[in-house]
Formats: C-alpha cells, structure tokens, sequence
C-alpha cells in the first residue's frame, strides 16, 4: 500500500482521460491517470474508426488508444493499474482516491474521466457479432452501411436521434420497438414517421441476432410479436442497439451533482464541477455527442482549467509559507 501525490489525478484512461494527462503533463502537473477496469476505454472494444482526425484511412480503435497512452507516457504522465473505489472531496484540494487495492490516491486537481458504458440487450448473438453488424452508436458505424438495411433497436430519443441520423446513410431503416407508442420527443418522433426510408415495428422484442461472425457477420434480427408471440427474423446488415447510456459515476453519488440520467453536471461550456478543483469530461459529463474527438475535446478543456486552478493554489500556498 503507498500514497501516491501529484498535481493532477486523472480517473479513467480514454481519450478524455488521456487528453487531460497530454496537456496537463506538458503544463508540468506531473500527472496520474488511474486506468480502470478498461484501460484505453470504450474505443478498446471496436475496431474500425474513421472520424477521428488525422488518419485518412480507417484506423482501428484499440491502436488509436495505444498511441495516446503512449503519447501521454512519453511526455511525462505515470500509469497506474488500478480501480477507484471511493473518493474524498468534501474537504476541497487536495482530493483523494482510494485504489482497489489499498493504495492512495492524492491529486491538488481532480479530473474525472470515467466515461459511460452503452447498455445492451444481453440477448444471444449480440457480442459475437459486436463490431460484425451490431453496434451501439450511429454516428460511429452509420457510414460502413452507406446503401444497406439497417435497424434501430429502442423507443426513447436516442434511438430515434439514431434513426433519423441513419437515414443519411441508408435508404431502408427499421426502428424495432418493444411497446405500440415512443417515449422520444414529439418533435422527433414526427421528424420520424414522415421520413420515406424508415419504417417502425412495434410490440417487438428481439430474441437474438442473427448471422455468423466468420463468414459476412450479421444477416438479421429475430424478434418475437409482444402481443400475439409470433416469431419473425426481419432482414439487416447493421443493427443499432439504442436503449441508452450508464455513466460510471456511482463514486460520485451523493459527492457531486448528477443529472437525472446520473451524468456529472459542470458548469455550461465547460468542464468545472461545482467543487473548486475538481473537474470532469468526456462521455461522464456529455450524454449528447458522446464522440471520442469530443471527449478529448473537454479532457483538454479539463486540463486547462486544471492546471490555471493549480497555478491559483500554489501562489496562495506561497503568500501562506511567506506570512503575506
Ligand atoms: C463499440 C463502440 C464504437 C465506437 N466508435 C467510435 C468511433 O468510431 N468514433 C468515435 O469518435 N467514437 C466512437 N465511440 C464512442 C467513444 O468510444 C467514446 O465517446 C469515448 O471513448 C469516450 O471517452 P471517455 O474518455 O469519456 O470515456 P471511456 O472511453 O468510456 O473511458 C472511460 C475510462 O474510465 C475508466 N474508469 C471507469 N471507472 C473507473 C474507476 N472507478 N476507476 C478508474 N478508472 C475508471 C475506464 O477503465 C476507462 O478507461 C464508440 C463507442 C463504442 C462503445
């Protein structure tokens, strides 16, 4: 067990986190960046990624997290393989963590960067097709089913959001709902119904995926009819899991404010939580683009607003030690 003491403590290890520690090392922060149980975060768990800037060709998501950590290594930040399993803020900087295993953490700055997890259906074919026509973000993978038939699975805004979004890609998109009516927006949801490319299957679960991950990945979706138990397999290339998000943030519960869906509230336009020193960004404060450029978008924003938080501190610390 040992204390580990740095200017910045970042928590979480994805582009958010890995951003934060870039900028927040060459500001001279020194910083930690306690990895999780996911190190290299949610791009560790797909493959092709063509929107992330710089790379003209496709790149793969676990090799783009390697070049970050291994950018944020270079310039001086330290790794640690560890889970935070409870915080200590109230009493204001310096803040502390608690490893898993009995080591602490202890950061002058705070930058949380947990990010959120998708939910899934947990119905069979779902993971080994992950990546192989199943997805859980349109805005991601839409554009690797230009001219294919897609399906959007779920009823509240997203899946919705998700739907319209698709149809600048596809000209055949299925919203499987499981109830006969929406929980999206209205204004949404008649964006949706007067759109030629998209039709919607009410009272439908789905019961699994079909396809074969060797050999062309999914060919379609088998749902059951809620109503009068009828089993069908409606045709797809692409399926699009759109049930929500979780943000891991139950450290945080009850320590820092969370919005109704339970992501960390900051200050608008910015990553400042409402404590003094403590900052978030990425996927845990951003339910809306959810994006990995956008997430270490706010991981500098984080480290900026963290290190001119230090920069405060420490000239306060040295006015103290003179008597002024
Ligand atoms: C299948 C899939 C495909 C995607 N494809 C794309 C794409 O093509 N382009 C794109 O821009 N975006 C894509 N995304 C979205 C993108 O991955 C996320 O927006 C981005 O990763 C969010 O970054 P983040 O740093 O905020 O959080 P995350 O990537 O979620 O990272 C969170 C980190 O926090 C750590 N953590 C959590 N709890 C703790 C704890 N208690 N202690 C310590 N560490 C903790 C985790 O281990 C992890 O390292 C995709 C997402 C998925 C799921």
């Amino acid at each position: 067990m040992a204390t580990h003491k740095t200017r910045m403590l970042i928590i979480g290890s994805g582009p958010a986190g890995l951003s934060a520690a870039i900028y927040g090392a060459r500001a001279g922060m020194e910083p930690i960046v306690v990895q999780g149980l996911q190190p290299g975060g949610q791009l560790t768990i797909t493959t092709d990624v063509e929107n992330y800037p710089g790379f003209r060709d496709v790149i793969q998501g676990p090799w783009l997290m390697q070049e970050m950590e291994a950018q944020a290594v270079h310039v001086g930040t330290r790794m640690m393989w560890d889970t935070i399993v409870e915080v200590a803020l109230s009493s204001g900087s310096p803040f502390r963590a608690f490893g898993d295993g009995g080591d602490i953490y202890e950061g002058d700055t705070l930058v949380i960067a947990t990010g959120a997890q998708a939910k899934w259906l947990g119905v069979g074919g779902e993971q080994e097709l992950g990546g192989k026509g199943v997805s859980a973000c349109a805005t991601c993978d839409g554009f690797f089913y230009r001219g294919k038939k897609v399906v959007v699975i779920g009823g509240g805004n997203t899946a919705v959001e998700e739907a319209l979004y698709l149809t600048n890609h596809s000209p055949d998109v299925t919203v499987i709902h499981r109830r006969d009516s929406f929980r999206a927006e209205k204004i949404l949801q008649d964006r949706l119904f007067a759109h030629p490319a998209v039709k919607v299957v009410w009272n439908s679960q789905v019961d699994h995926f079909v396809g074969d991950p060797a050999s062309g990945g999914l060919t379609g979706v088998a749902v059951s009819d809620t109503v009068t138990g009828e089993k069908s397999v409606i045709p797809a290339d692409g399926a699009f899991v759109a049930i929500g998000h979780a943000p891991a943030t139950e450290l945080f519960n009850g320590k820092l404010e969370l919005d109704a869906n339970g992501y960390i509230v900051v200050e608008p336009g910015t990553p400042k939580t409402a404590i003094p020193g403590v900052f978030a960004c990425g996927d845990v404060m951003d339910h809306t683009y959810r994006q990995a450029v956008t997430a270490a978008g706010t991981g500098c924003m984080a480290a900026l607003d963290a290190e001119r938080f230090f920069a405060t501190l420490e000239f306060s610390r040295v006015k103290e030690a003179a008597g002024v």
